[in-house]
């Protein structure tokens, strides 16, 4: 059972802080939920957690089972078993999808073992129908042309085939109609089982109708500044954000409600 840790997390991007100091410990069996207005930095405590080069620990750390990866490579922490389902994934063209998870897969296996290859295209076709995913996938490059709901559930194929032991799905609710929102949620709630800690990154409780969360925390201006139960995600449904800023006493979120509310946001598109 894996354990992380972030302990005083303060994170910049280009020079810009935008955590100021997360605290949070996901164990193993634990499924929690991180919400929070747009541009408030969910996606980049996900970034960070993975090791993106372009994000920045400027002070705390990241512990995993108790050893500091704060300079650990991308590579290094997947095989340790960190796994991020991307908000945008990336399209890698030349690389066929199936080339993809089968390297990924690959290099997390010890020196001395092989892949089994004939198991291993058997799983993926397994996994490809479970998530309703169309023949031919295996051999479409990576992304390459797939809609938003087909990136959002190959990222979730990847987790299939990966069994990380820690992943951060980052949004993986957006662009997916109703139908594909519950082939994702009940993809990703058979995964369960004491050997995964899952941290959900979403804006919408319809997701977590789906998936449900042991811990909820809502994230305003890169701080974690509420956590609860599942009572949380109804009352952000109903209420959005405004009813914490009297409880929080946060002195400048009036005049930012209006790019806190969730409906705005969504009619202005903001990313
Ligand atoms: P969320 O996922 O909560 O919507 P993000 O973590 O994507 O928020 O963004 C938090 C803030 O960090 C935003 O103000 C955003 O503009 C800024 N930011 C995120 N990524 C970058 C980047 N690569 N370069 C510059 N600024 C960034
Ligand atoms: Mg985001």
């Amino acid at each position: 059972m894996a354990t992380l840790e972030m302990k005083d997390l303060v994170v910049s991007v280009e020079g810009n802080t935008i955590l100021h100091g997360i605290n949070l410990i996901v164990n193993g069996g634990e499924t929690h939920a991180i919400m929070g207005p747009n541009g408030t930095g969910k996606s980049t405590l996900a970034q960070i957690i993975m090791g993106h080069p372009k994000y920045k620990i400027e002070s705390g750390e990241i512990l995993l089972d108790g050893v500091n990866i704060n300079d650990m490579p991308v590579d290094e922490r997947s095989r340790k078993g960190i796994f991020l389902a991307m908000q945008n994934p990336v399209e890698v063209p030349g690389v066929t999808n199936f080339d993809f998870v089968k390297t990924a897969v690959t290099s997390r296996l010890p020196k001395e073992k092989h892949l089994r290859i004939g198991k291993f295209i058997l799983e993926f076709e397994d996994s490809a129908k479970e998530l309703k995913m169309g023949s031919g996938l295996a051999h479409r490059f990576l992304n390459q042309g797939f809609s938003g709901g087909e990136k959002k559930r190959n990222e979730i194929l990847q987790m299939k085939l990966l069994k990380p032991s820690i992943a951060f799905l980052d949004e993986i609710d957006s662009g997916l109609d109703v139908d594909a929102l519950r082939i994702v949620g009940e993809n990703v709630t058979s995964m369960k089982s004491p050997q995964l800690g899952m941290v959900l990154i979403t804006h919408y409780q319809r997701l977590l109708d789906y998936i449900v969360p042991d811990f909820v925390h809502i994230m305003i201006k890169g701080n974690i500044v509420k956590t609860g139960g599942k009572e949380l995600i109804e009352k952000i449904d109903s209420s959005g954000y405004d009813w914490l800023k009297e409880e929080l006493g946060i002195s400048d979120f009036e005049e930012k409600k209006v790019q806190y509310s969730l409906g705005t946001c969504a009619t202005k598109s903001i990313k």
